[in-house]
């Protein structure tokens, strides 16, 4: 998806409306036009960048800066205890709008929005290997 079919850069630029939460020169935030669990937020930087590796470190701290505000208000309003604090980087990751952006989701105790996701352990010998392979690319 190039930025001039982008949904969030037309968000941004005020070509689609949103209930907006917060702005500032680089980020904005707004509800979710489909929510996981009522307040559910979206954050973007203003900029478009498909995703995180190819967001520039000074722009994704910008939009670091305003996740407690807006976590705080959110979860306020709605009374939730918790919050996932989520990115889908990449289609295979569930990425569908291509222009990063970070998901709070309020959460309440048993409230089945979404499971634990099924963990494993490494066999003997895979971390270590694991660990190699990934400072290489470092
Ligand atoms: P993702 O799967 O991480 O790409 O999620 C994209 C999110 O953007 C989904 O939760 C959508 O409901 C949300 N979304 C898409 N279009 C709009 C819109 N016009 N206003 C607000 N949220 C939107």
């Amino acid at each position: 998806m190039d930025q001039t079919n982008c949904v969030f850069c037309k968000i941004a630029a005020g070509q689609i409306p949103c209930y907006k939460i917060f702005e500032n020169n680089a980020v904005l935030s707004f509800l979710d036009i489909n929510p996981i669990s009522d307040g559910h937020t979206i954050i973007i930087p203003k900029a478009h960048y498909e995703s995180a590796e190819l967001c520039p470190p000074e722009i994704l701290a910008e939009a670091a800066k305003s996740f407690g505000a807006i976590a705080k208000a959110v979860t306020a309003a709605v009374g939730a205890p918790a919050f996932n604090l989520l990115c889908n980087n990449g289609s295979p990751a569930g990425q569908v709008v291509k222009h990063i952006h970070f998901h709070i989701i309020p959460r309440r105790e048993n409230d089945n929005v979404f499971a634990r996701w099924p963990k494993y352990t490494y066999p003997d010998g895979k971390a270590p290997e694991l660990l190699k392979k990934i400072l290489a690319h470092f």
